[in-house]
């Protein structure tokens, strides 16, 4: 597997100091699954070539437990692409070979790290996995390289059986060093897509500090990040998470605040009691396909899971930190595969219409709208009621003339810093009424928790369903 980087820029030599190796001398460096000999093809003033050869050892792979897992003995442990292709390993030997120029250090020459450099990189045999020539091209144009690609068939004798995966690659571009090299580093394994060894937090971290300074911008970030961690979708989301610019973290401020809430409404345990109410409604609907729209980490989806009437469960949320929280409550990475075929969690948010929530039975919507906006709240209703359209939702949210109950809550504060509003019982009937009016609904209304017979209960609910005679979706005005 032979990588080569070529400077054309004037003094063209100064790519060796950035690489720290001196263009005399080969040098061999020892890596757990064979080994890299560096060394300079041509080293001119104009054109000066650093060359990474790396010779990857398959019987070492499968004694050190890298190559493709197997059962027993299989051959393909042995014969496989590994020593041949630009793969994982290559970035680990150009973290390990060229780590002072990756890490942005130039002993002799610190002003050249920052300096772009009229940069040729060839790889001689690049697995472009699910995707090809435009994959490449999809990766490696935003960040400012032109690409030549030339394919290889998979056996020269043989052209009916094919093309294969693999790419002769060449990439020119005015990069810094630096973010070349980290560009390789990334997208190899992504190209690839066939990591071999077990990604954990610290390839997480790896990422992020390789991406730092140009995966936040790259419109494919989703796929790299997506490739890169192997689809382990938790780390997935935390990169994401961490690469959305923003300062605060929204999440954590929610988080604080449902403690708060919690607390003021504990002494009922009104959360369970709610909850109970909720299934108790979706199992009298019939539904078998429901959805927990605003499913925070998961508390409802659980019990929905030990529901058999629900075959199909999607929980959505706009928050990751949550979605983590709930696919950790719910451990879903140990369901037996019946069960876990039953969950699905969604990234999403109730803003924008989303076909993924299209067709099912009901859904619930419990403590969320007191937390939109009145313009926010007007969009949610169109995307659950005129678009998502279940035939029937639960949704719940305090009643605020309980509120003066409640020992520890100040008066006039409600119950969440981050509710909206908090409506009396006949502000939500007045809304949910104009709903069923516009949407084609009808709706009763129920108590959760002790009832008192002056102010109602602490959480109000409406059962919303479709109705039999009405007109196909189509927003109708609010009288
Ligand atoms: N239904 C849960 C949590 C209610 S808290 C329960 O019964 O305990 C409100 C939840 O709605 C939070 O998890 C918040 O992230 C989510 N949320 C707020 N705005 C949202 C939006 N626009 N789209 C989807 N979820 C949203």
């Amino acid at each position: 597997m032979l990588l080569t980087i070529t400077n054309t820029t004037p003094e063209a030599s100064d790519l060796g100091y950035l690489l720290h190796k001196h263009p005399d001398k080969v040098q061999t460096f020892n890596l757990s699954f064979g080994a890299a000999h560096v060394f300079y093809p041509e080293a001119g003033s104009t054109r000066f070539t650093a060359a990474l050869l790396l010779d990857v050892d398959p019987i070492g792979l499968v004694r050190n437990r890298r190559g493709p897992k197997g059962e027993g003995f299989s051959l393909d442990q042995y014969v496989n692409d590994r020593p041949y292709v630009a793969s994982s390993f290559m970035s680990v030997a150009l973290a390990r070979v060229f780590n002072s120029a990756l890490g942005g250090r130039c002993r002799d020459k610190p002003g050249l790290v920052d300096r772009p450099l009229r940069l040729e990189v060839r790889l001689a045999c690049v697995p472009a996995r699910r995707g090809g020539e435009d994959l490449l091209r999809r990766l490696f144009e935003p960040l400012g390289y032109r690409i030549e690609a030339a394919r290889h068939g998979l056996d020269d004798t043989r052209p009916d059986w094919g093309e294969s995966p693999y790419f002769d690659l060449k990439l020119s571009g005015e990069v810094t060093l630096r973010d070349a090299l980290s560009h390789l580093y990334v997208l190899l394994p992504v190209l690839d897509n066939d990591k071999h060894y077990w990604v954990g937090r610290d390839e997480l971290e790896k990422l992020l500090s390789k991406g730092e300074r140009w995966l936040k911008g790259h419109p494919e970030k989703q796929l790299i990040t997506n490739r890169y961690l192997r689809y382990t979708s938790r780390l997935t989301r935390e990169a994401l998470s961490r690469l959305v610019d923003e300062e605060s973290d929204p999440d954590a401020e929610a988080e604080a605040h449902d403690k708060e809430e919690e607390t003021v409404e504990e002494r009922i345990s009104l959360h369970e009691q709610r909850h109970a109410a909720v299934i108790a409604a979706l199992k009298a609907s019939g539904a078998r396909r429901v959805l927990d729209l605003g499913c925070a980490q998961g508390a409802l989806l659980r019990r929905l899971m030990q529901e058999k009437q629900f075959e199909a469960i999607v929980g959505l949320d706009v928050s990751l930190r949550s979605l983590d929280a709930a696919e950790d409550r719910l451990r879903l990475d140990r369901l037996p595969a019946a069960q876990r075929e039953r969950i699905t969690l969604m990234h999403g948010s109730l803003m924008y219409r989303d076909r993924r929530i299209q067709g099912y039975d009901a859904a619930a919507v419990v403590e969320v709208i007191e937390h939109l906006d009145p313009p926010r709240l007007a969009a949610l209703e169109r995307v659950v009621f005129e678009f998502a359209r279940p035939g029937a939702v639960v949704l719940t949210t305090p009643n605020v003339e309980y509120n003066v109950r409640f020992e520890t809550l100040p008066a006039g504060r409600y119950r969440h810093r981050d509710h909206r509003f908090e409506w009396t019982r006949e502000q939500f009937k007045a809304w949910a009424g104009q709903v069923c009016e516009r949407f084609g609904y009808g709706v009763r209304f129920l108590t959760v928790g002790p009832e008192d017979p002056e102010v109602g209960g602490p959480t109000q609910m409406a059962v919303f369903e479709v109705r039999p005679d009405a007109d196909r979706p189509g927003v109708r005005e609010a009288p």
